[in-house]
């Protein structure tokens, strides 16, 4: 097996990385980390969990030691762009760990924070820059930067940097970066239409790809209740949290109203939550985060503010209370569990109206996810089917009724049943191949086997 000396790194590195406990690159980093350090452009694409921080933050770093130059005041030579707040906090304290031990000089800089004491960070010239937008063009108008001296660029969530909430402020920041550079973008789906404005950014890039973009994490279980209301899903998630003690949960919901509703609800029930969303205020959301992440708090209710990124380790469940109307977030929400190795369930509720959605996300990966329980919703656009009831179930026979978990009977995912590409986009199918999952029959069976896996 490949090492990380063999990627091209150099021992110091290997060294740090031995002692946090990578020992084998992941495919992405295997595939990326030569490529990068070469100097060229990259679109890298691999599913959540797979370790794309270190795909770009390690040759950079590697670069960056080789160059063995010192950064001019008010200027960055690497800029890493992503989209939240907390997301740019977890890539620089990600990077901080991996250049312990070099000169080199690390910096972020956020919304909701303190503008003034960024602008002094940055005053001695920073080597690495991980930055939200919004703020990097804050300080860059207070003359507190300059982008000048700027060799790599990278977006992190690059198609969500892309789309339209940031790409206003990424073609000003474009701008300013020297065209002269590298361009690094990274993520685990990549829309066509944004792929190609994508090309726009980049010089001769190379494209790495370890799974067609869209794709689920290898081991997440997904499951689906077709439910009759928000009532039903509020009492299918207490359920499964109460019949999961040892649960670590994110539930996301489409509206900062509504996670704000659901998390008084379970707060006044007795449940253990925090919320995250755009309505908090950046104190807020950090001790949100930190609870989570330190298991005080067992359960976070998010919207999508969350649902890119965020590497918590222990996170067992996905809930996905209300269905995202972009098909990729679903794919980025539940990829906030079973990360770097790790398994997970994804639990999905589809209300009577989100039958279109459930339709897009299942396009999307190429999938047809598990029914739990219910019904599908005429709204589906598909013949009715009926849901699974315990005709593999090995371990758990109680009925014919669906698992108190949420869960169906018998256990596995459907995962790795088919290998679909997005469709109605030709571009990016490979040629040849239909790889189109069959739509019609029946919801495919996933294969009984392996003791369903409870109490998380
Ligand atoms: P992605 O950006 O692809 O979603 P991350 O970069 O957040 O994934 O990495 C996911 C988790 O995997 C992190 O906790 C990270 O520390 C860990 N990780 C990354 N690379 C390795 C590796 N080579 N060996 C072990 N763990 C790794
Ligand atoms: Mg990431």
């Amino acid at each position: 097996m490949t090492g990380f000396n063999e990627l091209g790194l150099s021992n110091s590195i290997v060294a740090t990385l031995v002692a946090l406990g990578f020992e084998t690159p992941t495919p992405i980093q295997e595939q990326a980390i030569p490529i990068v350090l070469t100097g060229r452009d990259l679109i890298g694409l691999a599913q959540t969990g797979t370790g794309k921080t270190a795909a770009f933050g390690l040759p950079i770093l590697e670069l960056l030691l080789k160059e063995n130059i010192r950064p001019q005041a008010r200027t960055t030579r690497t800029l890493i762009l992503a989209p939240t707040r907390e997301l740019v906090n977890q890539i620089a304290d990600n990077l901080r760990s991996y250049l312990r031990k070099t000169p080199l000089k690390i910096n972020q800089v956020v919304g909701g924070a303190s503008i003034n004491k960024q602008q002094f960070q940055l005053e001695r010239g920073t080597d690495i820059l991980v930055a939200t937008p919004g703020r990097l063009l804050d300080l860059i108008a207070r003359n507190a930067l300059s982008l000048k001296a700027v060799t790599h660029l990278v977006l992190d969530e690059a198609d969500q940097m892309l789309d339209l909430g940031f790409i206003h402020d990424l073609r000003k920041i474009a701008k300013m970066v020297p065209a002269k550079r590298q361009t690094l973008l990274f993520s685990a789906t990549m829309p066509k239409a944004i792929a190609d404005l994508a090309a726009s950014f980049l010089t001769d890039p190379a494209r790495v790809e370890v799974t067609p973009p869209g794709k689920a994490a290898d081991k997440i279980e997904q499951y689906v209740h077709f439910v009759n209301g928000q009532n039903h899903k509020t009492e299918l998630l207490k359920q499964a949290l109460a019949d999961n003690p040892d649960s670590r949960a994110i539930v996301f919901l489409r509206t900062k109203h509504g996670a704000e509703k659901l998390t008084k609800h379970l707060d006044l029930t007795g449940h253990s939550v925090a919320a995250i969303h755009g309505n908090k205020s950046q104190g807020q959301r950090e001790r949100a985060l930190k609870g989570f992440r330190d298991g005080s708090i067992k359960t976070l209710i998010a919207t999508d503010v969350a649902a890119r990124g965020i590497d918590i380790p222990a996170v067992s469940h996905v809930f996905n209370y209300d269905l995202p109307e972009v098909p990729d977030a679903y794919v980025h929400r539940i990829g906030r569990t079973a990360r770097a190795g790790r398994d997970g369930i994804a639990i999905a509720f589809c209300g009577p109206d989100e039958g279109r959605l459930l339709h897009d996300i299942e396009r999307l990966m190429g999938i047809e996810i598990a029914i739990a329980s219910g019904e599908p919703h005429a709204s589906l656009e598909r013949p009715a089917r009926p849901a699974r009831r315990g005709g593999n179930n090995r371990n758990h026979s109680n009925g014919g009724q669906p698992r108190k978990d949420g869960r169906p009977q018998g256990g596995r995912g459907p995962r790795d049943e088919a290998k679909g590409e997005r469709q109605g986009q030709p571009g990016n199918r490979k040629p040849g191949g239909n790889n189109r999952p069959a739509r019609s029959g029946n919801r495919q069976r996933q294969q009984g086997g392996g003791a369903a896996r409870s109490g998380r």
